[in-house]
C-alpha cells in the first residue's frame, strides 16, 4: 500500500475526480458499494452517495434506483464496501504551529551528542544560507551519557551558514552557535542580564553558547517569520490534514488582518485550500472584529470567523490550572488565574461587549475553579444581554466541578475537548489532582449525560492531529503508558458513534456550521473520509490503526491511497 496525494497519482481518479462533482465542476460523482455512516439519526446508514457541485445530492440505498440526467458526465466509483464517514472537524488547532512542527527536525530524541549533531547537520544542509534555525524543545543533555552541556563549538562545524538558537524543552536554557551570538552582539564583554546568565569559558571568558533565562538577548536578533515560511508551514499542514482525514479546523489564534488569515483567504480564492477554517481571534481585539462587520460564523464555506479566544487559567502540566483545592502534590498551590480574570469584571466587560456584537466566546479554562468562574461570567452575560443563539464555548473543560455539568448544559455551553490529552496526561494527572477530582476529569460521558454539547479536537501540535487516535482515546481511555488497559476512569468512556458525532456534527455546531457540514445528507458539503477499516466493527483497542484511504473536501479528492492488491478503493468505470 502506498500513500499519496491525489495530485501526484498518474491514475484514474485524478483524471475524473478533480473536475467532477466539486463546486462549479461539471458532472456527477457516484460513490457506490460503500457503507456510509451519515451521522444523521433519521437515516443513519446508506449504501452510497451522489455528489454534485461540491455537495451531497442524494443518498443511495439501492443501486438499482440510479437514474441521472443524460447531459452531464457521471463518474461511478466502487468503494469496495468500505466505511465512509463525514470529514473530521477538529475544534481546536494551532494549524500554522503544526505546519512548522512538521517541518522541524526531531533533534530532541537524539541519545548522544554525536547523533544530535548528525541530525542538526542533515537539517541545516537543506536550508538556504542565512535562514535562522530557531527551535523550541530541540535538545536535552540529560539524555546523553554523562550529561555534558552542548556548546557552540559542538554545533558550529555543522551550521556554518545558519544562525542557530535552539532550546531545551523546559524553555529556560538555550544554545546559540557563533553566528547567532554574533548577530545578537553577545561577546565576552556582554554583562549577564538581570535574572539571566551567559555561560562562559572559565579560561577565556568567551560565551559557550549556553544562555540561561535570557532568551530575549538572542530573540531580538531573529528576523520575523517570512511570508514564504508561513506558506511552507501551511502547505505542510494542509497535506497532513488530508492524510489524516481532517476536512475542517477551528484554529487558534489570529490577529485581525494577520498574515495567517490573509494566506488562508488567498489559498481559498485560488482553490488551493483543502481544509475549511474557522479562524479565532483574541477577545481583546473584539471591537476590531465587530467594526469590520464580523459576526459569529461570518465568511464563506472555506474561511470563517467570529469567535474570540481568551485564557482563564494555565494548564495542568505546569500546575497552573486554577483549582478550588490545592494540588495533591503541592498544598501551597491552587494554580493561576489569568490577568483578564483579575478581577473577573475585566473579563466580563470584554465578554459582554463581544456578545452584544454577535461574536462567539471560546474561553480556555482547564481547572475546576477557572471553569466555574467563566460559567459565572457567562451567566452574567446571559442575564444582561438580549437573547440570541450565542453558543458559548469552554476550550478544554478538563477538570470539572461536579455541580457544573448541569450548569453548562442549561446554558448550552459547548465543551470543546481534546480526548488525546486524557490518555497522555492521564499517565500522571492523578498525582497532581488526586483520585476524587480524577473522576470528573476529561469527563466526556458526563457531558453527554448532562446534555452539554460536545465538540472534539486535538490542540494540534500539542497532540497528534490524527482523529482516529482521538476517537481511540475517548472510547478506550487507555493511557499511553499501558497502565490502564480497561481505561482510566472507565465510567467516562463513550462509544465510537458518540465520538464520531462529537468530531463531526458536534464540531460543526460549535462553529455555527451544522447546516453546511457534519453529516452526509443531501444539501451538505461533500466533505468525507473513506476509512481503511470500519471503526464501528473493529475491536476498540485497534481503532487508532485505522487510516483514511480517501479524503474528500467539497467533492474534490485531496487524498487517495493506491493499493497494490486488486480491488482497492478506487475503480472508476
Ligand atoms: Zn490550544
Amino acid at each position: 500500500m502506498r500513500r499519496s496525494l491525489a495530485g501526484s497519482l498518474g491514475g484514474l481518479l485524478v483524471a475524473v475526480a478533480p473536475v467532477a462533482a466539486q463546486e462549479g465542476g461539471p458532472g456527477i460523482l457516484v460513490l457506490e458499494n460503500a457503507r456510509v455512516w451519515t451521522g444523521d439519526s433519521a437515516v443513519p446508514e446508506a449504501r452510497g452517495l451522489v455528489i454534485a457541485d461540491g455537495r451531497i445530492s442524494r443518498l443511495l440505498q439501492d443501486e438499482s434506483t440510479l437514474g441521472f440526467p443524460q447531459d452531464v458526465p457521471v463518474h461511478r466509483i466502487n468503494l469496495g464496501g468500505r466505511r465512509v464517514v463525514p470529514g473530521f472537524n477538529d475544534a481546536h488547532t494551532h494549524f500554522f504551529d503544526g505546519g512548522f512542527a512538521l517541518l522541524s527536525p526531531d533533534l530532541l530524541t537524539s541519545d548522544t551528542p554525536k547523533e544530535f549533531v548528525r541530525r542538526l547537520k542533515a537539517y541545516a544542509d537543506g536550508l538556504p544560507a542565512g535562514r535562522w534555525i530557531d527551535l523550541p524543545a530541540a535538545w536535552d543533555h540529560e539524555r546523553w551519557p554523562g550529561h555534558p552541556l552542548p556548546s557552540r563549538q559542538l554545533i558550529d562545524p555543522v551550521t556554518p551558514r545558519n544562525p542557530v538558537w535552539i532550546r531545551r524543552p523546559d524553555g529556560h536554557i538555550g544554545l546559540a552557535n557563533s553566528l547567532a551570538l554574533e548577530a545578537a552582539g553577545i561577546t565576552a564583554a556582554t554583562p549577564d542580564p538581570p535574572g539571566g546568565r551567559i555561560d562562559r569559558d572559565p579560561a577565556t571568558g568567551e560565551p559557550t553558547g549556553i544562555i540561561r533565562d535570557a532568551s530575549e538577548l538572542v530573540r531580538s536578533a531573529i528576523p520575523e517569520i517570512t511570508e514564504e515560511e508561513y506558506r511552507e508551514a501551511l502547505d505542510a499542514a494542509l497535506a497532513h490534514a488530508a492524510e489524516v482525514g481532517v476536512t475542517s479546523i477551528q484554529d487558534m489564534c489570529y490577529d485581525p488582518g494577520s498574515v495567517g488569515i490573509r494566506l488562508l483567504e488567498e489559498y481559498a480564492r485560488e482553490g488551493r485550500l483543502t481544509v475549511r477554517v474557522y479562524c479565532r481571534t483574541w477577545l481583546g481585539d473584539w471591537t476590531e472584529e465587530a467594526d469590520a462587520g464580523v459576526r459569529a460564523g461570518s465568511g464563506d464555506a472555506w474561511v470563517r470567523r467570529g469567535s474570540l479566544k481568551a485564557f482563564a487559567d494555565g494548564a495542568l502540566g505546569s500546575s497552573t490550572a486554577y483549582m478550588f483545592e490545592p494540588y495533591a502534590d503541592n498544598p501551597e498551590n491552587r494554580g493561576l488565574l489569568d490577568a483578564v480574570m483579575q478581577p473577573p469584571d475585566t473579563f466580563f466587560a470584554l465578554a459582554a461587549g463581544a456578545d452584544r456584537a454577535g461574536l462567539q466566546l471560546s474561553i480556555h479554562a482547564i481547572g475546576d475553579a477557572a471553569i466555574s468562574l467563566v460559567l459565572d461570567q457567562f451567566e452574567r452575560v446571559v442575564a444582561e444581554n438580549p437573547a440570541w443563539d450565542r453558543r458559548f464555548r469552554i476550550e478544554h473543560a478538563q477538570h470539572m466541578a461536579g455541580k457544573d455539568f448541569a450548569r453548562m448544559a442549561e446554558m448550552g455551553v459547548i465543551a470543546s475537548v481534546q480526548p488525546f490529552h486524557a490518555i497522555d496526561d492521564g499517565r500522571w494527572a492523578e498525582r497532581k489532582i488526586g483520585p476524587e477530582r480524577a473522576r470528573t476529569t476529561y469527563a466526556f460521558r458526563s457531558f453527554l449525560e448532562a446534555g452539554a454539547p460536545l465538540a472534539f479536537g486535538t490542540d494540534w501540535p500539542v497532540a497528534p492531529l490524527d482523529p482516529m487516535r482521538t476517537v481511540y482515546a475517548a472510547v478506550t481511555r487507555r493511557t499511553l503508558d499501558g497502565a490502564h488497559p480497561e481505561g482510566w476512569v472507565p465510567e467516562e468512556k463513550i462509544t465510537v458513534e458518540e465520538a464520531l458525532r462529537a468530531y463531526t456534527a458536534g464540531s460543526a455546531y460549535a462553529e455555527f456550521a451544522e447546516v453546511e457540514k457534519g453529516r452526509l445528507v443531501p444539501g451538505q458539503l461533500a466533505d468525507l473520509v473513506v476509512l481503511s477499516e470500519d471503526p464501528l466493527e473493529v475491536p476498540a483497542e485497534r481503532l487508532e490503526e485505522i487510516v483514511p484511504m480517501t479524503t474528500m473536501v467539497g467533492g474534490r479528492f485531496v487524498l487517495v491511497i493506491e493499493e497494490s492488491e486488486a480491488g482497492g478503493p478506487s475503480q472508476p468505470r
